[in-house]
């Protein structure tokens, strides 16, 4: 197998990074005071197994109980829990194109079969997504879904976990930056499993923290197949202070979602074709202009985005919102760059 390609993490400063959709700002300051308290008073122990502390806060602020809730170390390390904890080798996982490459990689680890479903040209996705098949044993959707940043509604979710055969994963990675989410689905219906990374809205990343919600005899079949201490005491606690520091969760949103208004006007004044992204990220094709060659002389600069071609879809371009002065210089050199 070839194994998944994450993205070029280039380890200098002196680039503008727009390719991981990582957050560009800061994370909260009580998030960096209680990783020196942490680091400084409790590592000599082993961390709570099933990071009691973090689900206690969670299930405080998403209003659940907190054994609905698993941790992992970043949210890939919960998807691979489930494919494990559900998908045997033979059997069949379904994902939608163009989508996160992740879940394909999962299956094949497996010696599981996969199957993608693409969507609509709108983004939308078909019926034949929530078709019945004997071997089918988890569904993946990315929601909103990358490299598009579009999103399903809860509504249209529902309908489809109710005709599936199987769970459905809703992968809930840029949900903060979105209308809607699908928490509350996943008392109604007990095939929805949603799972969230703190990588992205919380600023981080380099930190690894995912959860997800699941009714709890899903949640207590998953932790038979986890690492014992899947998360280390300091990211249990840093991830319990950032979802307590609620301002500043809605301060970076609000900065995000300005920025992402003003790239996504001025990349279509540019010409592009730019679809309304509920993510931190917009999906930018053009219709004349190759722009592989953009891409590779914009790396040339210094600024990096994410170049993709999905076979039988077409190539465009993903590019993270970055900070304004970055997405400034990001447009300024785009235009020059243009045939
Ligand atoms: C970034 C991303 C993840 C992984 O998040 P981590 O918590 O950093 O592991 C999962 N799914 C999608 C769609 C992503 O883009």
């Amino acid at each position: 197998m070839t194994g998944y390609q994450p993205g070029e993490q280039p380890q200098t400063q002196r680039i503008i990074k727009l390719n991981t959709n990582e957050n560009p700002y800061p994370c909260s300051p009580v998030v960096v005071e209680t990783i020196r308290r942490t680091a400084a008073e409790s590592l000599r122990r082993y961390p709570d197994p099933m990071a009691e502390p973090f689900r206690r806060r969670a299930a405080e602020v998403l209003g659940i109980e907190p054994d609905w809730i698993l941790c992992g170390n970043g949210s890939d390390d919960l998807l691979t829990i489930v494919t494990r904890a559900l998908v045997g080798q033979g059997q069949l996982l379904r994902l939608p194109y163009p989508s996160y490459i992740l879940y394909k990689t999962l299956a094949e680890l497996q010696g599981a079969r996969s199957e993608e479903v693409r969507f609509a040209p709108d983004w939308s996705v078909p019926d034949a997504f929530a078709d019945g098949a004997e071997e089918l044993r988890l569904v993946f959707l990315a929601n909103p879904n990358s490299p598009s940043g579009t999103v399903v509604s809860p509504a249209r979710v529902l309908e489809l976990a109710e005709r599936l055969p199987c769970p459905l994963l809703v992968d809930e990675a840029y949900v903060d930056f979105a209308e809607m989410n699908c928490l509350d689905l996943v008392a109604r219906c007990e095939r929805i499993i949603v799972s969230r990374s703190l990588s992205k809205s919380y600023a981080l990343a380099g930190l690894r923290f995912g959860y997800l919600v699941a009714q709890p005899h899903l949640v207590e079949q998953f932790t038979k197949v986890k690492d014992s201490y899947n998360c280390d005491a300091v990211s249990i606690a840093a991830a319990a202070a950032a979802l307590g520091d609620r301002a500043w969760l809605a301060e970076n949103r609000a900065k995000i979602l300005a920025t992402r208004a003003r790239l996504t006007e001025r990349l279509r004044k540019l010409n592009f074709n730019v679809v309304d992204s509920q993510a931190n990220f917009v999906w930018a094709t053009h219709d004349s202009a190759a722009v592989r060659p953009i891409f590779e002389r914009l790396r040339h600069e210094g600024i990096y985005i994410r170049y993709m071609n999905y076979a039988g879809w077409g190539d465009g371009l993903r590019v993270s919102v970055g900070t304004d002065p970055h997405i400034d210089r990001f447009l300024e050199r785009l235009e020059n760059n243009l045939p």
